[in-house]
């Protein structure tokens, strides 16, 4: 019988799961779920909308179909979106090769230095394009950058004034999301034509474009001046490619600089996933949104890579954090980091230089009708009445121009322009070319991307030996197991993955006529469909581009409700103490105050201090947030009551389901108490980590409230307000790899699919108990689909921390599960089900190898300071350095014996303390690495 989609999904097989249920003492799969969830809320309805499950080979076959019906036209609409030409060798290389886009958020350092140095080059060419001193690594997109700039500087300045300042030039979505973002944080956003300079009155801050959304290029410098001399900060969103040719904002005085960086190599995609940008001076570094890499030094003194100030993440800073962003945009940072990389300074100043040219040709030819003297890639011509039929013209030609109203047509050149299309455009025009006579743009007299990481890669032969250099350095899911409690590192078949890159997806302007997209836009309501099919809710929105946003988008569909029911009043977000930490932070993001509600001793939520918070604010109750499964990895038998006595109160029930992968096919919250969830695509639903990004986060809410998900200003079907992604429908080239996940399982596959995972969890659980004893589990000694291992005792007993014991798993070559999240000192793993049972057990027995090294350090046999678990990881270099350690290297590198690949960790531990106080954030100079 030939093997179902399921079948490669699923690890483990008949034989495989009677041994897991027999050590788990469970009778079968089916018997799984009425043991571990309780009974009210089984419901394993819903999912016969779901078509029957198909092949790999008719899963290609109908995306085939699909993206037949989508129009790839010459895209020249502009607006934050345009064509780019991704260098194959970064295609197949990056975006198409697992051990790129099967790798985690580079938590664990020491097996993650490959994409840490991806992204550290990634803020060196941000800062050295912008002319600021430190640029994070990557936001989500460019509307959302400058909602983060816009915060950042009212964090960053003393003045007491909630007035935020926008020139009116900037896109419409970027504008929409500013606004969404401002309207609960109390800030008054007035928009203004600062080309004429400042208006009256008092702002802390300002914000500005080049080249504007109409592509006018304004040189920006009094502005700033005059801005700095009111008390006002400045952030200037700024094209990357522009700034090859024009002074970047740092060199005029912005305070900010944000942006995207699609065009560096990232395919349109219809909207995303792309990587934005934020920038600062130095002295706002400790205000930066997002992830940072840094510079430090390992145990060896060597010169490593981490995140820095990770102090500022949300679980340990919760309400008190910068913003709530957890998974970003890494793949596609990395990927323009890399395009960079591959044209170096003159190839990106040609290609910028080339793509000013077409648009001067354009603009020459058109003579007295352009409207800005001053453009670099997008001309604005006036063509009074007749904008409509140019358009209609340009698009017969295969050309999409942007209609910007009834008088006025905007064209945008970018890489992929050609002479045929600038000879297009003008026929639509019915103009005649004539030779450009325009004073030049160029003004910018620094150097940028000087460093070697910019100049030595220029050949293909040396981009594809820099791209497997770096990934060999990491841990990716195509190397073994990554045990990740709460992020569900699970499969993602080559067969989800493969659309993503086809042009009827890759090549979509996200504003492109209604007519060209059918494809797309039947495949998002397919997904709207069988995701509120499977959640048990009434609307999805697919706008948000992670979990942090699908949290932000649902919350603010809450305070929206009750405003509009004249409860202004609800500002109260109660969140449990094990609550992870986006949660907190993107409640206070829409104007909530967080109240912190306990867990009893077993883990759940402790009813009667939630029933004495309810009472405490009563009327000021807006929401509660949980989890569910809790992210202690149990399913809570109250959750209906809890649910009902929030509901009671007047408040709504927010389910944050980034633990649906325990609940898929067996129970829905939307019909057991949530008002709205968001999903994480990228846990469930098979879109890989790509080392920290992209995602997809949709919300879905109840009927009631619909009305309030995400709209978009260039979306008309979507209305309006509540826009938090730039795009309308967020990451959505990415939305191929859920489909066919979808697709390919069928319902039978996807609830198979629950149950082994949690089957799995349960057979690590019994098998690491009593090694490891585990924390919490549900009434009848049952955990959900992941379990939390706890090491306190021990680590008070032996000295050894959860810290050592994760980076022992490496030099065992696995991954480290999750550290001290929800519990300090605890380890969280989740096995997923698509490993099977050999590599679980393994890990099982690494573990309980790791246990018994952890015994003889708490026997006095090795000293607490000085043993293979502290010493961990090992790199290669220490079986040729000297060594005076009472553990063999032999212990120290092959603590397993030499059967099992080996994983060789690039550096040893890494002193994260040291580099948060040498604080380097981009490329160190090359001498850093003599000797090395
Ligand atoms: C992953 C996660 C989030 C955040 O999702 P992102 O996609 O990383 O923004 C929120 N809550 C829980 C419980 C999670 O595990």
């Amino acid at each position: 019988m030939t093997r179902s989609f399921a079948d490669r999904h699923i690890g483990p097989d008949s034989d495989d799961l009677a041994r897991i249920l027999g050590v788990i003492g469970v009778e079968s799969l089916e018997a799984i779920a009425e043991k571990a969830l309780p009974a009210s809320i089984l419901d394993g309805s819903g999912l016969d909308v779901l078509p029957p499950a198909i092949s790999e080979h008719e899963v290609l076959a109908e995306l085939a179909a699909l993206a037949a019906t989508n129009t790839v036209a010459t895209s020249m609409i502009g607006l934050g979106y345009y064509d780019t030409l991704t260098p194959p060798v970064l295609v197949r290389g990056i975006l198409e090769n697992p051990a790129w886009y099967t790798a985690y958020t580079p938590y664990q350092p020491e097996i993650s230095q490959g994409r840490l140095e991806a992204l550290l080059n990634f803020q060196t060419m941000v800062s050295d394009l912008t002319g600021m001193e430190v640029a994070n690594s990557s936001m989500l997109d460019e509307a959302t950058a400058a909602a983060e700039a816009m915060t950042l500087l009212r964090r960053a300045n003393k003045s007491k004034s909630p007035r935020f300042l926008v020139d009116k030039d900037i896109f419409p979505q970027t504008l929409a999301v500013i606004a969404t973002r401002a309207e609960p944080l109390g800030i008054e956003v007035v928009s203004a034509d600062l080309g004429a300079g400042l208006p009256d009155g008092e702002f802390f801050g300002v914000l500005a474009q080049v080249p504007g959304a109409s592509g006018r290029v304004v040189d920006w410098t009094d502005l700033i001046a005059s801005a700095h001399e009111r008390g006002a900060l400045v952030a200037i969103g700024a094209d990357l490619l522009a700034l090859t040719l024009v002074t970047p904002p740092g060199e005029i005085g912005a305070d900010a600089c944000f942006g995207t960086t699609q065009r560096f190599g990232v395919p349109m995609g219809f909207g995303g996933p792309h990587a934005g940008y934020l920038a600062v001076r130095n002295k706002h570094a400790r205000q930066l949104p997002g992830r940072l890499v840094g510079v430090s030094v390992d145990a060896d003194g060597d010169l490593a890579y981490r995140l820095a100030l990770q102090t500022r993440e949300q679980h340990i800073r919760r309400e008190k954090a910068t913003s709530n962003i957890c998974t970003a945009q890494v793949l596609l940072a990395i990927l323009a980091a890399m395009y960079a990389s591959y044209h170096g300074a003159d190839g990106l100043k040609a290609i910028a230089r080339q793509v000013h040219r077409r648009a001067e040709e354009i603009a020459a030819a058109l003579g007295s009708a352009v409207v800005h003297e001053s453009f670099f890639d997008t001309v604005l011509v006036a063509v009074p009445g007749r904008a409509e039929g140019i358009v209609a013209d340009a698009r017969s030609r295969g050309i999409n121009l942007h209609l910007v109203d009834a008088d006025h047509v905007g064209i945008s050149c970018d890489e992929a322009t050609t002479d045929a299309h600038v000879d297009a455009v003008l026929a639509a025009f019915g103009a005649a070319r004539q030779e450009p006579t325009f004073e030049s743009i160029e003004n910018r007299t620094s150097d940028y991307l000087t460093h070697p990481a910019f100049t030595r890669h220029r050949t293909e032969t040396s981009m594809l030996r820099y791209l497997r250099a770096l990934s060999d350095k990491d841990i990716a899911l195509d190397r073994s197991m990554i045990p990740l409690g709460s992020c569900t590192m699970k499969l993602n078949a080559t067969a989800e993955m493969e659309a993503i890159t086809w042009p009827e997806f890759s090549r979509m302007h996200p504003f492109a006529p209604a007519d060209q997209v059918a494809g797309l836009r039947s495949m998002i309501q397919d997904l709207e469909t069988w995701l509120a099919a499977i959640t048990g809710y009434d609307a999805v929105s697919l706008q948000p581009n992670a979990g942090s946003q699908g949290e932000y988008a649902g919350l603010l569909a809450i305070r929206r409700y009750h405003l509009s029911r004249g409860d202004d009043h609800r500002d109260i977000c109660l969140i449990p103490s094990s609550a992870h930490g986006t949660n907190a932070a993107s409640a206070v993001m829409v104007g909530l105050r967080v109240e912190v509600v306990k867990c009893r001793p077993n883990g759940d939520v402790d009813l009667d201090d939630l029933r004495a918070k309810i009472a405490d604010h009563a009327e000021r109750l807006a929401a509660i947030m949980i989890t569910y499964p809790s992210t202690h990895g149990v399913y809570e038998h109250e959750v209906s009551e809890l649910c009902a006595a929030v509901h009671d109160a007047g408040g709504q029930v927010y389910v944050d389901g980034a633990n649906l992968n325990a609940l898929v096919g067996l129970a829905r919250p939307g019909k057991f108490g949530g008002d709205v969830s968001h999903l994480n695509l990228h846990k469930t639903f098979c879109i890989p980590h790509g080392g920290g990004g992209p995602g997809v986060g949709p919300v879905a809410v109840r009927s009631h409230l619909t009305e309030f998900l995400p709209g978009h200003p260039l979306a008309p079907e979507l209305g309006d307000e509540g826009t938090v992604s730039a795009a309308p429908y967020g990451s959505a080239s990415i939305l191929p790899i859920t489909w066919s996940y979808i697709r390919m399982m069928g319902a039978d596959g996807l609830r198979r699919a629950t149950l082994t995972a949690i089957a799995s969890a349960n057979y690590i659980a019994r098998r690491l108990d009593e090694h490891f004893p585990v924390l919490y589990t549900g009434e009848n000694g049952m955990v959900a689909h992941e379990c939390i291992l706890d090491l306190r005792e021990i680590t008070k007993r032996t000295g050894v921390t959860v810290d050592d014991v994760a980076k022992r798993l490496a030099d065992y070559g696995f991954h480290a599960p999750t550290m001290s999240f929800p519990v300090a000192g605890t380890l969280m793993v989740e096995p997923t089900e698509s490993e099977n049972l050999d590599e679980v057990d393994e890990f099982c027995e690494a573990m309980i190898a790791i246990r018994a090294e952890i015994d003889k350090v708490g026997a006095g046999d090795w000293p607490v300071d000085d043993n293979p678990l502290r010493g961990a990881p090992h790199t290669a270099g220490c079986l040729v350095a000297e060594w005076n350690h009472p553990y063999s290297r032999e212990t120290a590198v092959f603590p397993r014996g030499k059967s099992r690949p080996k994983v060789w960790p690039a550096v040893r531990r890494i002193d994260g303390a040291h580099g948060d106080r040498n604080l380097v954030c981009s490329c160190p100079p090359i001498s850093a690495f003599s000797g090395m």
